[in-house]
């Protein structure tokens, strides 16, 4: 299927496969992950008040590792990727902590070509804890919470170092999760301080354990959270629907979006981003086992506690790193997602009128809709740029979605470069939010 075509196309889609993208990243290498992630668990602990000048164990041993290997992906950049440690002292409030820690975050940016300010972000947290919070003695492994979120960065880099995207890249590995999203917090600041435009963030946290506490497993479907504190089309939602619309493209693998910032009591490095303003996502297993998270190693009544690697699925976390990569080479290389849609329903028919502004270098845009009980998009038609006519201060253009009802369905579009690569869903505003506005002001 070629942009050039003159017509509007309606492509098929729902749930059912779609066909994978020429660019699409090759698939994660399960043996690689595993390798990586049996280093990891060898130092034993990776908890933010362990060793940081003993070989091989600790938090220091453990980041040393992690930024060579991040840093043999330089080569394979053409020299392009920048590997730093990032150090800031922060305030904890957790009981038997210090008031004040060090944490250092490993970060390997990958600059974008045209629009290098605009950055998505792929993180894991590499520190680890025990039954105790501020134990850094005794052995915290964190084969699954959350080396295997580690892995998915670090695997991501190598899979996206060698190529080249309009946008900027950054795969991370976290310090001081487990102690208040500490580190993530720090990048996050440091991101918004400098002026980028965060345009996703995918945190990993928990991506291995396929077996159920029930005995049932799960591989085929992996877990989303995003936040949305207003309606249903947050920035962070979309992000969310662009890794659901990737997972299509995977044999055997969905996405399962779950419509709340994380799970109940919990937190994750995502959400520093969400509070940074950024769209940011939580990506976890289908079927966590609560008995081997933040646990001591042990055997208590003849079962096994503690994150150990060996309930890890070296395969299931392959596929993490193949849906987050795929889905951050398509933002990557796309346009931005459009900054202004509008809708209108027509008068005299059941068509709907779509306002889109025009977004630098989108050779195309597609319009999505979906059913407002939908969890995500249902219809898509892709129009070439040039059958579109941007006029007006704004440099808007119309569309016609034919027989689409305005009042029973939400409707966005994504920008969508050269090369098919889409941006996130920019959607219309919803009718209630002048409704909204207008109670608000008179004080309801
Ligand atoms: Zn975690």
């Amino acid at each position: 299927m070629t942009l050039a075509l003159a017509l509007a196309l309606v492509l098929p889609c729902g749930p059912q496969a779609q066909d994978p993208l020429p660019q699409d990243p090759p698939a994660a290498d399960q043996a690689r992950i595993e390798h990586d992630l049996r280093a990891l668990v060898g130092f034993g602990t990776r908890h933010v008040l362990s060793a940081v000048d003993e070989k091989g164990r600790g938090t220091g041993a453990a980041r040393d590792w992690l930024e060579a290997r991040f840093r043999e992906c330089v080569g394979q950049s053409g020299g392009r990727l920048v590997v730093e440690r990032q150090t800031g002292a922060v305030a904890v409030r957790r009981q038997g902590m210090p008031p004040e820690t060090t944490v250092v975050n490993v970060i390997a940016t990958l600059p974008g070509t045209t629009d290098a300010e605009r950055v998505y972000v792929i993180g894991g947290h590499y520190d680890s804890r025990n039954g105790n919070g501020a134990d850094g003695e005794r052995d915290a492994p964190g084969a699954n919470d959350d080396g295997s979120g580690t892995c998915v960065a670090l695997e991501c880099c190598r899979l996206l170092c060698a190529r080249k995207f309009a946008a900027t890249i950054v795969f991370v590995a976290y310090d001081g999760e487990e102690q208040g999203l500490l580190g993530s917090a720090v990048h996050a600041k440091a991101l918004a301080e400098k002026g980028a435009v965060v345009d996703g963030m995918l945190g990993n946290d928990i991506v291995g354990n396929t077996l159920g506490m029930d005995g049932e497993r799960r591989r085929d479907y992996l877990r989303v959270f995003s936040y949305a504190p207003t309606g249903n089309d947050t920035s962070g939602r979309s992000l969310a629907r662009a890794l659901s619309w990737t997972a299509r493209r995977m044999d055997g693998f969905a996405v399962r979006l779950v419509f709340r910032g994380d799970r109940y009591g919990r937190g994750g490095d995502h959400r520093s981003f969400f509070e940074a303003g950024f769209p940011s996502v939580r990506c976890t297993e289908p079927r966590e086992d609560f008995s081997r998270q933040h646990q001591d190693v042990v055997m208590k009544e003849g079962k096994p506690y503690g994150d150990v690697i060996e309930y890890v699925d070296f395969a299931y976390i392959a596929k993490v790193a193949t849906l987050n990569s795929m889905t951050v080479a398509e933002l990557a290389g796309a346009p931005r997602a459009p900054e202004l849609v509008r809708v209108e329903g027509a008068r005299d028919a059941y068509d709907t009128f779509v306002d889109v502004g025009e977004v630098r270098d989108a050779s195309a845009y597609e319009f999505v809709w979906r059913t407002t009980t939908a969890p995500d998009w249902e219809g898509a038609q892709l129009v070439a740029a040039k059958d579109l006519e941007f006029k007006g201060r704004n440099q808007t253009a119309r569309h016609v979605l034919k027989n689409v009802c305005i009042d029973e369905v939400v409707v966005g579009v994504r920008s969508v470069a050269k090369d098919g690569s889409r941006s996130r869903v920019t959607a219309a505003p919803e009718p209630d939010a002048t409704v909204f506005r207008a109670a608000a002001a008179r004080g309801r």
